[in-house]
């Protein structure tokens, strides 16, 4: 597999670590790929971070055609760099893709390409931890003309941010507003695939939870507006007596790759954990008994966000005493540690560079 690389002449200075934020600075170059129906994927290549120039008919602008995927390139203490379960976000890619209409690309190649680019880029990897290069790959239909239909152009970027701790200020409990009125997806449409349409139509409770002085919106099902399925950008878990509870994928719920190991490393360690139905009437009746002792949002950029209190119509219910339950926490220190190299990797998810 041939990469053209073209090397940026002006590498830009390293932006100082504590100065980091979310997705506000980018690396030195880009890698795109185009497609086309006639040719398939050709011109794999990477360039100097740019504007991309785009026809004023292209699909991905009127029609939506645009799918992501979101990692983290980690640091280690002996300095090296690795990624971790890269092979989900290349799946979870195709599957988008397919529900989009996109191309879908070959996992070897894209891993390859992956890690070529992230090799070129190593030194915009930052190093303490809690810090990463994020990765955002993305990939939307890009015909020069209005005609809805299954794209015959596309492309694939790369880019990568370097980006600060999540928990600059320690971990703190947020506080959730339950969605009554917009749902975010429902069953049979996009919500399973990570595209950018889906977060544009959340924006609007999500907006509406800030001004009320909540981090993030709980999201109930759009049929029967009354199961869990998310919350914000993040999936969701809940610690009810003795049973981990988590949404069951239906179709509608983002299979988030954080989830996925969430359950892996609970059930190894013996916890009872069930992907099942829970409707919000069961979650208010567990607040005010007492029953639930924990609930947290899991997902890349956040690993875990432990919840502290539910709004709920003009109620506020308090998640147990408000703090960080033990098994959030126990998340957070293990994931984390695989993550940054500190902790035994016993499920193979690391690759290092
Ligand atoms: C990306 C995303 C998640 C979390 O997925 P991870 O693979 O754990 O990062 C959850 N929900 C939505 C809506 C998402 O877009």
């Amino acid at each position: 597999m041939d990469i053209k690389l073209t090397r940026n002449e002006n590498p830009a200075p390293l932006t100082p670590e504590d100065a980091l934020g979310f997705g506000r600075v980018f690396s030195d170059h880009m890698l795109l790929w185009d497609w086309s129906a006639e040719r398939g994927w050709h011109d794999l290549r990477i360039v100097p971070f740019a504007p991309l120039t785009l026809h004023p008919a292209s699909t991905v602008l009127h029609y939506g055609a645009e799918i992501f995927e979101g990692l983290k390139a980690y640091r280690r203490e002996d300095g090296g760099v690795q990624l971790f379960r890269p092979i989900e976000n290349i799946r979870r890619l195709n599957r988008s893709a397919e529900r989009m209409c996109l191309p879908e690309l070959d996992e070897n190649e894209l891993l390859e390409a992956l890690l070529a680019f992230v090799r070129l880029e190593e030194r915009w990897v930052p190093k303490s931890f809690g810090t990463s290069l994020y990765l955002r790959p993305f990939l939307f239909g890009n015909d020069e003309q209005l005609g809805v239909h299954a794209v015959h152009n596309a492309t694939f970027v790369l880019i990568a941010s370097p980006s600060g701790s999540y928990y600059k200020e320690g971990i703190n409990p947020v506080g959730i507003m339950i969605e009554s009125e917009d749902v975010r997806a429902v069953r049979g449409g996009t919500g399973y695939a990570k595209c950018g349409g889906n977060y544009a139509a959340s924006t609007r409770a999500g907006e509406r939870a800030a001004k009320a002085g909540y981090s993030q919106v709980l999201w109930l099902d759009g049929v029967e507006r009354k199961y869990i399925e998310e919350v914000g950008a993040m999936n969701v878990m809940f610690r009810i007596g003795d049973e981990i509870v988590t949404p069951a994928l239906t179709g509608s719920i983002l299979p988030g790759i954080t989830r996925k190991s969430c359950i892996e490393v609970l059930r190894a360690e013996g916890y009872t954990v069930n992907e099942r139905l829970l409707s919000v009437d069961e979650l208010i009746a567990a607040l005010e008994s007492g029953e639930l002792k924990e609930a947290w949002g899991c997902g890349t950029a956040a690993v875990v966000s432990p919840i502290g209190r539910f709004a709920y119509g003009d109620r506020v219910y308090t998640v147990s005493d408000g703090g960080i339950g033990e098994v959030t926490k126990q998340l957070y220190d293990t994931l984390t540690g695989i993550q940054w190299g500190k902790l035994p990797d016993p499920d193979g998810w690391v690759l290092k560079l």
